[in-house]
């Protein structure tokens, strides 16, 4: 399936002035947010929910242009946008799990059906969709006012604070005022290196953490017989895995993990072309998927291909006065988890719960002070720091076992990979520790009543008569 490309309109030189420019301004709290891609497209979504005024700069003008693969939308990011109410327009595209099928080098296999019942339980179950349709349902439920904030090509080359506002400079010479940028710029963000230039050599030399030991090759392609939909396959091998989802309209989504020769640590990249991505994913066709579907018939079929290092660090520097950072930009996860775009999903309502918080305590002129946005931003960093660090360990893990890396991985992902309690366990754990937009209600589809399923009932019960028999 082929998305025609959304196109940003490129701000007028005008319109750079448009916003406040100092702290007695008449005009309204204003956020600029650098990137507009998954988190970046989320907050704008959260933000107008509680009534924040916000401009996105986003270097592309396509909107769909950064070509990717499948994204799995995980429970967490998936309540998040229900509140938002895009859920139903996701779902009349997403392509919900319902089989995971998880295969061994040796040929054999299991599959779980265990995400139904967690499904049944939490209201949300995990979700395939293509990234370009995820950015379309963000684009497009923005609406009609898309077009005045959401500018596209407008790189940003700098940011200055400026007594009580911060300034933004983009390529194009325009200079936008805000009172809170927040990068959403991804990888290689701007807003995270003018900040960690700031700060200090510390904070630089964390960027000597954000390590590749993978690389990824995504594609998508058109139906491949004996793939059937609502079905995830990870494929485990010595050095690498495969992961196959198959679509609502057949269209197959997959990438596939590679450990590299040696370690890459950012900025330094290994020179590979895509050629030698290709040849790489030809020299795989032999290689089974599950049953006789080997990875030739998925290569052959496809219509799209992309290869990138998968960098891996969860930064600790995410603020510094009144700039601040959400998803890819400080929390880079390996894709095995799935969680990377719900991650930044879940930065974006936590930094909006604090701003909503912060600013309804205010009248829409008066402005809080730098302090007090310092005070929120530390606040906010605080609280999803150790979260995403979590996150972070879990998908370092994953990558490692699904790609048996040395015999220990090899070993322990052997009983991991196929224990059904353990992956509910962690995929409850992450549930229940969700961020959710405080200010706007839950749907009935995830609320808490239905977590109450007969099993935590007993064991509510047990550890209640544990205690009161220890005590007594
Ligand atoms: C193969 C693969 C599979 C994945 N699978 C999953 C999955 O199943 N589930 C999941 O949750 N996640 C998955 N992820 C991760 C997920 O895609 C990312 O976590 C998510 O896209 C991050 O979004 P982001 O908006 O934070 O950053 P990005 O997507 O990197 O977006 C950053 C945006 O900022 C813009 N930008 C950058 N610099 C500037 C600048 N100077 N000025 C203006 N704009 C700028 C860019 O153009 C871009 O639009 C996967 C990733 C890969 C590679």
């Amino acid at each position: 399936m082929t998305t025609p490309p959304i196109l940003l309109p490129t701000p007028s030189p005008s319109s750079s002035s448009s916003h406040p420019t100092s702290t007695t301004s008449s005009k309204p709290f204003h956020v600029l947010i650098i990137g507009g891609s998954i988190t970046g497209l989320t907050l704008a979504h959260c933000l107008t929910a509680a009534g924040i005024s916000y401009t996105i700069l986003e270097k592309h003008r396509n909107l769909l242009a950064p070509l990717g693969g499948v994204i799995g939308v995980a429970p967490t990011g998936a309540r998040i946008l229900d509140q938002l109410g895009l859920f139903e327009n996701l779902n009349a595209i997403a392509q919900g799990i319902r089989i995971l099928c998880t295969g061994f080098p040796d040929g054999s296999g299991i599959s779980q059906a265990w995400v139904r019942e967690f499904e049944g339980r939490y209201g949300y179950g995990f979700s395939i969709v293509t990234s370009q349709q995820l950015l379309e349902v963000l684009y497009t439920g923005l609406g009609e006012r898309a077009k005045e904030t959401v500018h596209g090509g407008a790189e940003v080359t700098k940011i200055c604070h400026e007594g009580d506002v911060v300034k933004v400079h983009t390529r194009a010479g325009n200079v936008y005022t805000g009172d809170l940028v927040v990068g959403a710029d991804g990888l290689h963000s701007i807003a995270r290196s003018e900040i960690l230039k700031i700060v200090g050599r510390n904070a630089i030399a964390e960027t000597s953490n954000l390590t590749a030991d993978y690389r990824v090759h995504v594609g998508l392609s058109t139906s491949v017989p004996g793939l059937s939909t609502s079905e995830q396959i990870i494929r485990s091998y010595d050095g690498f895995a495969l992961f196959v989802f198959c679509g609502k309209d057949g269209e197959v989504g997959w990438f596939a993990t590679e450990k590299l020769d040696q370690r890459y640590t950012y900025p330094e990249r290994p020179g590979y072309t895509e050629e030698d991505a290709m040849a790489y994913c030809e020299s795989m066709s032999d290689v089974n998927v599950w049953g006789d579907i080997k990875f030739g018939a998925v290569w052959k079929a496809r219509t799209s291909f992309s290869h990138a290092l998968v960098d891996e660090h969860v930064f600790s520097t995410w603020n510094y006065g009144r700039v601040v950072y959400v998803g890819d930009s400080v929390v880079k996860i390996s894709p095995n988890s799935g969680l990377g775009a719900s991650v930044g999903m879940e930065c974006a309502a936590a930094l909006t719960n604090k701003l909503h918080s912060l600013l309804s305590s205010k009248s829409p002129i008066s402005k809080p002070s730098t302090a007090a946005i310092e005070t929120l931003l530390d606040e906010y960093t605080n609280s999803q720091h150790r979260r995403a660090r979590m996150i972070g360990f879990a998908s370092y893990g994953a990558i490692r076992l699904h790609s048996r890396d040395g015999w220990l991985n090899a070993l322990i992902g052997g009983f991991v990979l196929r224990s059904e309690r353990l992956a509910v366990f962690w995929t409850t754990v992450i549930m229940r520790g969700g961020i959710k937009l405080d200010f706007l209600p839950v749907p009935r589809r995830g609320s808490e009543k239905q977590r109450w399923n007969m099993r935590s009932v007993i064991l509510l019960v047990s550890v209640v008569v544990v205690l009161l028999a220890v005590v007594f």
